[in-house]
């Protein structure tokens, strides 16, 4: 490879995004940024703190005092005011939450710079609704990955019955609520940018994904 490319990858939750990108990072040796851990980070605060979600200043003055930073060799921790919360974050409570941040457009304003920070230095893939769209128009890749709901929901489901109590109606249906709050918001909707290279990954596994991914990464940088 002869440049450190900047690889943006999108899509609704549960399309697997997070797997490819990891797995993409890995086998080029790039870092790896989950840019949804940060809403989901400024959520968890949220609630612990029993802020209203709709309440864009109340949001933005916690953002203003909240350290949020990546840790580990491949920027796969995230610290929240010093705490390692990358587990807390994934819960479905929080996973809700984190939607209702993301529609503030001061609050995202703020988490695209840091994200822009950590992305301008190129070796860097990263996973979430806009990267292709608003974050970094320019990426030399893009990818959409996308698949039924019903998959994305087993999917979903899958990783969080693990973790907690819940049923696969009420991941269907929470799921079905981000992605109508995703998709139709105002500032920085899910969609597809022109450029971006569509992969549903419904009948894929993870390493048939991370093979189309690399397929195509090698022919645009090769
Ligand atoms: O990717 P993940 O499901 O962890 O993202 C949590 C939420 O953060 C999403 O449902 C979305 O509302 C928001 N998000 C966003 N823009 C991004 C990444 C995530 O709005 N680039």
């Amino acid at each position: 490879m002869t440049r450190r490319p900047v690889i943006a990858i999108d899509g609704p939750a549960g399309a697997g995004k997070s797997t490819a990108a990891r797995n993409l990072a890995e086998r080029l040796g790039l870092v790896y940024l989950d840019t949804g851990a940060t809403f989901r980070a400024l959520a968890l605060k949220a609630i612990r703190e029993h802020i209203d979600l709709s309440d864009e200043s109340a949001l933005a003055a916690l953002a203003e005092r909240s350290e949020i930073r990546f840790e580990g060799e491949r920027l796969e921790k995230i610290f929240l005011d010093g705490e390692d919360v990358s587990e807390a974050i994934r819960e479905q409570a929080v996973a809700n939450a984190s939607s209702a941040v993301a529609v503030h457009p001061t609050l995202r304003a703020g988490l695209v710079e840091l994200w822009r920070k950590i992305g301008t230095r190129g070796g860097v893939v990263l996973e979430g609704r806009d990267i292709g769209t608003v974050v970094f128009p320019d990426a030399e890749i893009k990818f959409f990955l996308d698949a039924r709901p019903e998959e994305r929901a087993k999917r979903r489901f899958s990783e969080q019955s693990a973790k907690e109590d819940v049923t696969i109606d009420r991941v269907t249906q929470d799921l079905k609520i981000r992605d109508q709050a995703d998709r139709t918001r105002q500032h920085s909707p899910l969609r597809r940018a022109e450029d971006a290279i569509a992969v549903d990954t419904t009948d894929l596994t993870p390493k048939q994904t991370l093979d189309r991914l690399l397929e195509e990464t090698r022919k645009r940088l090769n």
